[in-house]
């Protein structure tokens, strides 16, 4: 398989969930993975899984929210991979509770971690993209960017944000054969979504049972369904795909 073959990628918070399964894929279509995360044993493993299978992979520490960490990142990508084709903003963090309960460092912390998240490697990475006349950017937003939740309130702000980050970045990079385009994915099995569950809710099987309801489906989606979703937006077969926003979530946003 190699619908990635000779692409550097790297992805933000790859050491778990949907970025772990998205740089397993990728490596196995072929792609440089550069594995970022907080988390350096979690990175270290996603490499590890990677190697093992016979892919390329390194690891590289930063947190996304840290200027001088993701210049380093940046930096030290550039060097052992020569260059980054395409990048994945991939990490972030669940917000809980409706407004008046949010107290302002919580408030703080994922609009950090979500949008400053983004902006950092964007704005570090764009400028090597913009010298190569080449790029390729994919921002992870939520399908609770078009639809209203309870309590969700900080962490909807967020992915809402990163949509029309998407849109406008898009017409700033278009001259430069740059694109990007925004994963909204429904609710997914990952570690996120048991923590948030488990510290959200007296009873986590019935909130989880209801969020279950919602889907079109009737099923929780897998880090493999946005995986590969996140393979064709990176893949040049969405060559026309520009500032778009794909839906991974079972229908929930028309349920
Ligand atoms: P996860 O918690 O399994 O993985 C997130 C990773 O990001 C972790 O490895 C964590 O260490 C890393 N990270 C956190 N802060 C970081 C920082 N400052 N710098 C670098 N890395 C950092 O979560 P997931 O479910 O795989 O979610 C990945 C992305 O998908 C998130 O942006 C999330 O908002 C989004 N998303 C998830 C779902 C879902 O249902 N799981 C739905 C829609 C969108």
């Amino acid at each position: 398989m190699s619908r990635l073959k000779g692409k550097a990628i790297l992805i933000t918070g790859a050491g778990s969930g949907i970025g772990q399964c998205t740089a397993q894929l990728f490596a196995s279509e072929g792609a440089e993975v550069i594995v970022n995360d907080i988390d350096a044993a979690k990175g270290e493993e996603t490499v590890a899984s990677i190697v093992e299978a016979g892919g390329k992979a390194a690891f590289i520490y930063a947190d996304v929210t840290n200027p001088e960490s993701v210049q380093q990142l940046t930096a030290k990508a550039i060097e052992q991979f020569g260059r980054i084709d395409v990048l994945f903003n991939n990490a972030g963090i669940s917000g809980v509770g409706a407004i008046h309960e949010i107290e302002p460092d919580a408030w703080d912390r994922v609009m950090n971690v979500n949008i400053r998240g983004v902006y950092l490697p964007c704005k570090y990475i764009v400028p090597h993209m913009m010298e190569r006349n080449s790029g390729n950017i994919i921002n992870m937003s939520s399908c609770i960017a078009e639809m209203g939740l309870a309590r969700r309130a900080s962490y909807s702000a967020t992915k809402g944000a990163i949509l029309a980050l998407t849109k406008s970045m898009q017409v700033d990079y278009a001259p430069y054969n740059i694109r990007v385009n925004a994963l909204l994915p429904g609710t997914i099995m990952t570690p996120f979504v048991e923590n948030y569950l488990r510290s959200s809710y007296a009873d986590p099987e019935e909130a989880f049972a209801s969020i279950k309801q919602r889907q079109l489906t009737g099923e929780l989606g897998r880090p493999d369904d946005v995986a590969r979703a996140a393979l064709f937006l990176a893949s040049d077969e969405s060559k026309f795909m520009m500032g778009s926003p794909l839906y991974i979530d079972g229908g929930v946003v028309f349920g």
